[in-house]
């Protein structure tokens, strides 16, 4: 399945190709850094560099497999795409990524767009948060 994903985007099939992608699907953190995933293959017991980490991340983000949200802290995450549309939170103490949708958000921006004579496209929106405590 995976074979047939990277083939769909017009990638070859490479074994560093293909570890890096099972580690996107199955990791129980959907939003992992390029660090994140070069951890996860060392614990694995796979022999992928950080260099190829990184190029790989960057053919996916390319080929649009994944999506790379560059958040404040200068910390980039990538995960993979999917069509259901969501936005993020990101705690500033633990660097943790939390997705939201909110229906009033979505529509006051189309409102907002709107009273300005444009016709919203994209957005991104991302809230830094901390812990109550
Ligand atoms: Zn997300």
């Amino acid at each position: 399945m995976s074979n047939q994903q990277l083939k769909d985007v017009g990638l070859k099939v490479t074994l560093p190709r293909l570890k890096i992608l099972s580690i996107l699907e199955h990791s129980e953190q959907k939003h992992l850094s390029a660090e994140d995933v070069y951890k996860l293959l060392l614990e694995a017991g796979e022999d992928v560099g950080l260099a190829t980490v990184y190029r790989v991340l960057t053919q996916f983000e390319s080929a649009g497999l994944v999506a790379r949200h560059n958040f404040e802290d200068g910390h980039a995450v990538f995960e993979l795409n999917s069509d259901d549309h969501h936005d993020h939170m990101v705690c500033v103490d633990s660097g943790d990524v939390i997705e939201f949708v909110n229906k009033q958000i979505e529509e006051l921006q189309h409102q907002i767009a709107e009273e300005h004579g444009y016709e919203l496209i994209d957005h991104n929106l991302v809230l830094y948060v901390k812990k109550k405590s």
